[in-house]
């Protein structure tokens, strides 16, 4: 356990620092003694965007297919532009008219929550690494492992935490605010 947070790497995509040299594959490690200021992704991040691509590429074929059948346009709910089906993700051409968005506008989305995602862990982290760093320079034995064991399921939490978040948080905003306005608009 102690050893997760007791490393001289640091991901450049998940940016978890101090992470020792199993949580990269040999030719990572060899790149960066090769080369420093190359960037050093751990394993769980070169897995997770090889993910990434084989789902996209495997989208652009379905798409490529489906298009090829139907040949009609749709129009996206966030831009307005009249754009052909591949411009499209399945899942959001079965949303309707309404509420499909075109895979410009679901990115710059998710972007957008990401970087925000992004923005509140890396204060969450810091926060836990100021409650370890007090606990070690003047707690008990007991408040330094539950300082140190925090920060490091915080630090976990990067590599599969950032959907669940992103999520919650669009469902959140729809809510509250709009309704409560209108509930209370005054009637003289
Ligand atoms: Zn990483
Ligand atoms: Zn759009």
């Amino acid at each position: 356990m102690a050893a997760a947070w007791a490393g001289n790497f640091e991901c450049t995509a998940c940016g978890r620092k101090r992470l020792i040299g199993s949580e990269f594959s040999k030719a990572a490690l060899e790149r960066h003694r090769r080369d420093p200021t190359a960037p050093l992704r751990c394993v769980a991040c070169v897995e997770a965007a090889a993910a990434v691509e084989r789902q996209a590429a495997a989208d652009k074929q379905r798409l490529a297919t489906a298009d090829d059948a139907a040949g009609a346009e749709h129009v996206c709910s966030a831009c307005a532009r009249s754009l052909p089906a591949a411009a499209f993700n399945r899942n959001q051409l079965s949303k309707g008219g309404e509420k499909q968005r075109c895979q410009t506008c679901v990115a710059d989305a998710e972007q957008a929550a990401a970087a925000d995602g992004a923005e509140k862990y890396a204060a969450r982290l810091a926060a836990a690494r100021q409650a370890m760093q007090r606990a070690e320079a003047s707690g008990s034995a007991a408040e330094k492992v539950v300082a140190a064991s925090a920060y490091s399921a915080i630090e976990a939490e990067k590599v599969t935490g950032l959907k669940p978040v992103v999520l919650g948080r669009g469902r959140a905003r729809g809510r509250g605010g709009a309704l409560r306005g209108r509930a209370r608009a005054p009637s003289a």
